[in-house]
């Protein structure tokens, strides 16, 4: 079997812990396994290096910051490397260039295109346990690039579709994926199996366990993902296909108090005026989530939507910059909003979902601002302060609790 396994940073951030790794790691070997490892930055040294550039430069060379960022990854996969040798085990630890992990260009959010797979399986095929950087790539300047915080899991579930892997682990620091964050709601439950689509909806609306374009590519691809922890031997979260799993209502509660609301009051109500905006916003390169647009009152229009809150201060200056040119009356901008979701790949087939939401948010007496929902997902806006309340009143709500 070809096993890739995936540790985060809280997973090899110290010496007992790039040890631990080791063992696991030695577990699958010896039992004949073909076993790749890929790896993050220890601990929160992604943060600390980031923080040192700052000091440099307030706003350095996107560059030059991804060269100083796969430092990080570099020290693990080197320091993973020594371990396995104190251990007797061979092994070779392999950068995104030793690699070839071949990326888009664009520093800091690089999408990997095409992986060569020949020197790893010329690795493997040599008995050695292959220690390769996640997070990181390579583009067609031969620069470093980098994925995007939280990366490694897309290198990893990259680097299982690409070797044909018989198996993708990605251990963390917590036992698998919840109905909610724990710390949230004490009584969430650990779920056995979920659904790519799911997945990637809890993860991009903040579940923080996976990174969502690991789970873009695994389903892709079709590479059947476990997410577990590093720490014990329980089970885990199994990610896979959703005819092979078990249609919950709701599978989870997701909140990202990471949002930013911003409202362009008084546009002309007439046809246009939505694409002006919003592409004008694309071309700033702003990801724009939920959209809202007011009915028409004396030829005029509201339209509010979210961002996140990084891109909020661009996005108000671009808005303010070209009020005339869009014709708007004015800007306003909200900053403590957070989005709570329920996902869910039953209500595809069960109406009454988004009725049940609201119910639960009105008998906790919270105040929606705004509403998206898809086919297995309904998204509302709210302030920050109501958000634990809200993921508590909604996994209480749909039964989710142990
Ligand atoms: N070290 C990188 C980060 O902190 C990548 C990762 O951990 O997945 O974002
Ligand atoms: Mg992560």
């Amino acid at each position: 079997m070809l096993i890739v396994k995936k540790f985060g940073g809280t997973s090899v951030a110290d010496k007992d812990r790039i040890y631990n790794v080791a063992e696991r790691c030695l577990k699958d070997y010896r039992e004949g396994n073909d076993v790749v490892v890929v790896l993050s930055a220890m601990g929160k040294m992604t943060d600390v290096l980031i923080e040192q550039a700052h000091e440099i430069h307030p706003n350095p060379p996107k560059r030059e910051l991804d060269m100083l960022l796969v430092t990080g990854e570099q020290t693990s996969v080197a320091l993973m490397g020594m371990a396995f040798d104190k251990l007797g085990v061979p092994s070779i630890s392999l950068n995104a260039f030793q690699v070839a992990m071949h990326t888009t260009s664009v520093y800091g959010a690089a999408r990997i295109k095409r992986i060569d797979t020949e020197r790893i399986r010329h690795e493997l095929s040599a008995k050695k346990i292959v220690i390769v950087t996640g997070f990181q790539g390579i583009n067609k300047y031969d620069d470093f690039t980098t994925l995007g915080r939280g990366g490694s899991d897309t290198t990893a579930v990259a680097l299982a579709a690409a070797l044909h892997a018989d198996k993708c682990e990605i251990f963390t620091d917590v036992d698998g994926v919840y109905t909610a964050d724990p710390r949230i709601v004490p009584k969430a439950r650990k779920l056995k199996e979920i659904s790519y689509d799911e997945m990637l909806d809890l993860a991009t609306l903040g579940a923080g366990v996976l990174h969502n374009r690991s789970v873009e590519m695994a389903k892709k691809y079709g590479v059947e993902l476990v997410v577990r922890s590093s720490l014990n031997d329980s089970e885990g979260t199994i990610v896979k296909e959703v005819g092979r799993v078990e249609r919950m209502l709701v599978s989870g509660v997701a909140a990202d108090k990471n949002a930013t609301r911003i409202s362009v009051i008084g546009l002309e109500d007439r046809p246009g005026v939505a694409f002006r905006l919003f592409d004008m916003i694309a071309k700033a390169n702003i990801n724009v989530d939920m959209i809202l647009q007011s009915i028409g009152r004396e030829d005029k229009k509201d339209i509010s939507f979210t961002v996140d809150e990084d891109s909020a201060d661009a996005a108000e200056e671009l808005l303010e910059k070209n009020r005339e040119v869009l014709k708007a009356e004015r800007i306003s901008v909200k900053k403590n909003v957070a989005k709570v979701s329920v996902v869910g790949a039953g209500m595809m087939s069960n109406p009454g979902v988004a009725a049940k939401m609201f119910e639960c948010l009105y008998n906790a007496g919270i105040n929606i601002r705004m509403i998206s929902t898809s086919e297995i997902r309904v998204t509302v806006l709210i302030d920050e302060e109501d958000c634990d309340r809200a993921v508590k009143a909604a996994h209480e709500g749909f039964g989710l609790e142990d």
